[in-house]
């Protein structure tokens, strides 16, 4: 039951706060209404003399902030199906399953997200479906639909526009329409009328977006299939480059330092997206082993694999640059669902994060990229008392992300079913990928 007491104190084996140091070993943190009033020791740490507090111990388990996912798309549903045809559905019933996807993504943790593609206004009336007490979700930060060309990746969710023009004019809309930040599409895509490896906008189209979003205080994120796309984005002076593809127009892959330098010095953040491979890699192995291949399908096998091997070798090397590398599932596109944002992190350990770094990743460093430093991403009092608890060490093992004990969001602990539904959120992994 959702305590009524103003104080809630919570301790552990120990407390990550997030804000680069090492674990506090037996920590607490103390939590007053929906805001965080302390965080220390646990002898430290004590409710005002004679509040209403109530009062949790963890044996084992580690207290971080809750997640921050840079990356969603809550139309979806990770079923392998394109986003020409998810665009299909009615704007209702992606409403509906938007709402599904935020309950699950809480559920495991993720506190905040950012949306990078919707259709139409849905995850608006989402947003104020929640905000009206209809239903649960992680905090916001939306960008209404994503900016793209007439027949561009992600076109057909409503927002295409043609010359400086009528993107400036689209940004002024969307950020009307209550759009948080700018999504920008900077190439082609998994959009069959698109081109992956091309780039879409031109510089001054770009340039229009990006200058009126900043105007009004807001950040963009461009998807970068290509090395074209990429520069592009620098030239645009986008805020983050998502994907982030050295890939050349012919498709052949390389790792371009100089274009690399030119994301550090002007301070992008990098979203890679190397997840979304591997699940494709994943359900075609568990296809593989259900019922065999066709020869087309063995091919994608083989490609998915292959291109995460690139991907996670030139994450490796970004992050070996000192590049601001976050966590950004890019779940449910593909074959990647809701709930499952954990793996994404994982993968950047496996290219060079320590597992402390990983989980900064998510938290704290994913917050400084949404400009949400201020209210959450790290304990620290006077910030929103989102907040996970672990069983085990996640600065020790990034898998222990995963085996969440609670999860307060603005300082009440939610009721997240039973462990059986919790437990069927997670896709299974693959032998072999
Ligand atoms: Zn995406």
């Amino acid at each position: 039951m959702p305590s009524d007491d103003q104080f809630t104190l919570i301790t552990a084996d120990r407390v990550i706060d997030a804000r680069g140091g090492l674990p506090l070993e037996r920590g607490a943190v103390l939590m007053e209404g929906s805001k965080i009033a302390a965080v220390g020791r646990a002898e430290d740490v004590r409710a005002p003399e004679g509040a209403a507090v109530a009062v949790s111990d963890y044996p084992g388990c580690t207290i971080l902030p809750g997640m921050v996912d840079c990356h969603t798309h809550h139309n979806g549903f990770g079923d392998g199906r394109l986003g020409d045809d998810l665009a299909l559905l009615p704007d209702e019933v992606l409403t509906l399953q938007s709402a599904r996807n935020a309950r699950v993504s809480l559920y495991s943790g993720v506190t905040t997200i950012r949306e990078n593609g919707p259709k139409n206004a849905t995850m608006f009336r989402l947003r104020d479906s929640i905000d009206a007490g209809l239903t649960i979700g992680p905090r916001m930060v939306l960008c209404g639909r994503p900016v793209a060309i007439i027949g561009g990746h992600m076109g057909y969710f409503g927002g295409e526009a043609t010359g400086p023009i009528e993107t400036r004019a689209l940004t002024r809309q969307l950020i009307k329409e209550g759009a948080d930040y700018i999504k920008i599409v900077a190439t082609g895509g998994t959009t069959r009328t698109s081109f992956p490896t091309l780039p879409s906008f031109n510089v001054d189209e770009l340039r229009a977006v990006t200058d009126e979003a900043r105007k009004f205080g807001k950040l963009t994120a461009t998807h970068s299939a290509s090395l074209a796309g990429i520069a592009n984005s620098l030239d645009a002076g986008v805020d983050m480059i998502i994907h982030c593809y050295y890939r050349e127009r012919d498709g052949s892959d390389n790792f371009r330092e100089d274009i690399a330098e030119r994301i550090g010095q002007q301070g992008a953040f990098v979203n890679p997206t190397l997840q979304v491979s591997r699940a494709t890699a994943w359900e075609l192995a568990h296809k593989r082993e259900a019922q065999g291949l066709s020869a087309d399908e063995r091919a994608q096998l083989d490609e998915a694999r292959a291109n995460l091997e690139v991907r996670l070798e030139h994450t490796r090397r970004m992050i070996e640059m000192g590049l601001k590398v976050i966590t950004g599932s890019d779940s449910s596109w593909s074959s990647y669902r809701l709930g499952n944002t954990v793996y994404e992190t994982e993968l950047l350990v496996h290219a060079g994060y320590t597992p402390m770094q990983g989980i900064l990743s998510v938290t704290s460093r994913a917050a400084a990229a949404l400009d949400m430093a201020d209210k959450v991403g790290t304990l620290e009092p006077g910030k929103e008392a989102d907040v996970l608890v672990v069983r085990g060490n996640p600065a020790r093992d990034i898998d222990d992300l995963w085996n969440v004990a609670d999860v307060f969001f603005a300082g009440r602990k939610l009721e997240r079913g039973s462990d059986e539904s919790l437990a069927a959120v997670r896709q299974p992994r693959a032998q072999g990928v």
